[in-house]
């Protein structure tokens, strides 16, 4: 018998008409469920006079107000929480470095829906029960960790639970248990591919690596190509926050022509962020998501601050749900220097263009004067001998580059490999002076 192509047939090529009619049924059953069990969204309803009643049709979700990750940091730990502790199974928290973390928790409904959506992930990237999944997400509290382990385990592939760290190590169990799918963040990929390479190995004749999921960071097209090559696999981007859930939220087909979001579990919108206008398919703007599945934390129009475009035209690998393109930026790392809108993965781009350069980069912005300053920091490739530190030329055509992409003139230094810090986890690629200055 052929193998199937989709690991949920009928609802990942349900049509339209049918996903939205899901998507309201559902919708609808939410919001009875957060005005009835969270005081949060209870409040907010009879502040505005809204009954869950009044939600007659899909488009009745623009009467909901926006939820905004300070709702999450005001209400810590779990204040906006709709079920009872008894119900809840399991709790996860975003890895944020200041304040409050954003707590997750789960009721086993919950947990079986995740494991179900990753599991549907790792296999629309091409994963399979016979696969050996390396797992370098963090395992703990983050939730890219433990999520890729349960969808491994629901699809009932082998998966190697390293976490993150130990990058040698990492390396020489990828060789001997002959991984096929890594897991890990671009940045680590990265990472892996320049330490690889340092120790005379080559991933395409000594390794199994045939598909790699990335993401919890936003990576750029060069990256992708970059660890294509370098790794000789195949790249797969995967989005996820942990407000929604996690991982689990869209991934990549073998077309990889955007995110397919898994719309039986998420309703997305794109939104005017200045405004909070609602977009149309096809218009650049921030993706706020409805959890439409969710009981422990249900999310009722919440604003990722991740900017994207949504796609709803065919896709050729026959799914019906929406895409998501590459994530271009945060709102909220969205550099404004001099006036210009300036996203660090557009820096990113021009730097991959490079074939002498290395991945790694820093963008230093600062306002000594009246006006903004900005410089990028990039490393020559390890073998690119030292001499070539000065090269002018070099110099000029990366400013080039980079004022050809934002309008910007930008100073450029240009360091020796490995003089730029490295990551396992999430890169911090912009330095931003300014904000002591402010
Ligand atoms: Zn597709």
């Amino acid at each position: 018998m052929a193998e199937n192509y989709y690991y949920t047939e009928k609802i990942e090529t349900l049509p339209k008409t049918e996903l939205k009619k899901l998507q309201f049924k559902r919708l609808k059953t939410l919001v009875n469920h957060c005005y009835t069990n969270s005081s949060f969204y209870k409040k907010k309803f009879d502040k505005l006079g809204l009954k869950p009643s009044d939600i007659k049709k899909l488009e009745d979700l623009r009467k909901i107000p926006f939820t905004v990750k300070t709702d999450l940091r005001d209400n810590y730990p779990l204040g906006m929480m709709a079920a009872k502790i008894g119900d809840v199974v399991e709790i996860h928290a975003s890895s944020g470095t200041t304040g409050n973390p954003i707590i997750g928790p789960y009721t086993s409904n919950d947990m079986q829906n995740w494991k179900e959506l990753m599991a549907r992930t790792i296999y629309a990237a091409g994963g399979r029960k016979s696969d050996v999944i390396h797992n370098a997400y963090g395992y703990g509290l983050f939730t890219g960790g433990l999520g890729f382990h349960y969808g491994a385990q629901e699809l009932g592939s082998l998966i190697v639970p390293i976490s993150g760290g130990m990058t040698q190590r990492q390396i020489k169990l990828i060789m001997d248990l002959q991984a096929t799918i890594l897991c890990c963040t671009p940045s680590f990929a990265v990472y892996l591919a320049e330490l690889m390479e340092k120790e005379g190995i080559n991933p395409k004749d000594d390794l199994k690596l045939r598909v790699g999921l990335f993401g919890a960071e936003p990576w750029s097209e060069r990256t992708r190509e970059r660890i294509s090559n370098e790794l000789g696999l195949e790249p797969f981007d995967i989005y996820g926050l942990t407000e929604l859930c996690g991982p689990g939220v869209s991934v990549e087909c073998s077309q990889h022509d955007g995110l397919h979001i898994w719309e039986d579990h998420f309703l997305v919108e794109t939104i005017d962020p200045k405004t909070g206008e609602v977009l149309s398919p096809g218009e650049e703007g921030e993706l706020v998501f409805t959890t439409l599945t969710k009981t422990a934390l249900p999310m009722l129009r919440f604003r990722t601050r991740d900017i994207s475009v949504i796609k709803d035209d065919f896709c050729g690998c026959g799914r019906t749900h929406s895409r998501m393109l590459k994530i271009r930026g945060r709102s909220d790392d969205m550099l404004i220097i001099r006036g210009v809108n300036v996203f660090p993965s557009q820096i990113e781009n021009a730097i991959m263009s490079f074939e002498e350069l290395a991945t790694q980069y820093q963008i230093v912005v600062d306002r000594p004067g009246a006006l903004d300053i900005f410089a990028v920091k990039v490393e020559l490739k390890d073998h690119i001998k030292q001499a070539q530190l000065g090269q002018d030329k070099l110099k000029a055509r990366i400013r080039n580059k980079i004022r050809d992409i934002t309008g910007l003139s930008a100073g450029v230094e240009i360091v020796a490999f490995g003089e730029l810090p490295r990551s396992a986890g999430k890169a911090k690629h912009v330095i931003d002076l300014r904000k002591d200055k402010m």
